[in-house]
């Protein structure tokens, strides 16, 4: 990585952490009409992609992967989260469950789930309710 590339990491970082309004960064004409066409076609698909979210036996009702979305797409009914339709597949929910239980389809029973080593749920969620 260069160092202007360093640099701007830094800036990019400390306008996250005043969460100044900014505005989207412009590329090249092509590739921005590109990303418009992408954006179009696949946008209104992904809110709808939990459909594939469900959680298995291990579920004991804790309500943390309703606390750790960002868009407030989990509702917990009679004990059992429930997606909403308007997920931005960020996978927090299925990443953060404390019992492993969320699960995506086929794929994903039985395979490691990943956070980031220095961070912690309480992060987490107090990020979401700030
Ligand atoms: S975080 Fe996991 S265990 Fe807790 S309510 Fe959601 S699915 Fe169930
Ligand atoms: S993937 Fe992210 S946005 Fe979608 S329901 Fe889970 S936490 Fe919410």
């Amino acid at each position: 990585m260069s160092d202007k590339e360093k640099a701007r990491i830094v800036e990019i970082v400390n306008i996250i952490r005043v969460r100044k309004p900014s505005l989207i960064e412009k590329n090249s004409a092509i590739f921005n009409f590109l990303s418009s066409l992408i954006y179009k076609f696949c946008a209104p698909r992904i809110y709808k992609m939990d459909k594939g979210f469900w959680a298995d036996a291990r579920c004991n009702s804790c309500g943390i992967c309703q606390k750790v979305c960002p868009v407030d797409n989990i509702k917990i009914e009679d004990g059992r989260p429930k997606w909403l339709g308007k997920c931005e597949q960020c996978l927090a929910c299925l990443q953060w469950c404390p019992q492993e239980a969320i699960q995506y389809g086929k794929s994903t029973s039985g395979r490691k789930r990943y956070h980031h080593p220095e961070v912690n749920i309480k992060d987490i969620i107090l990020e979401e309710d700030r």
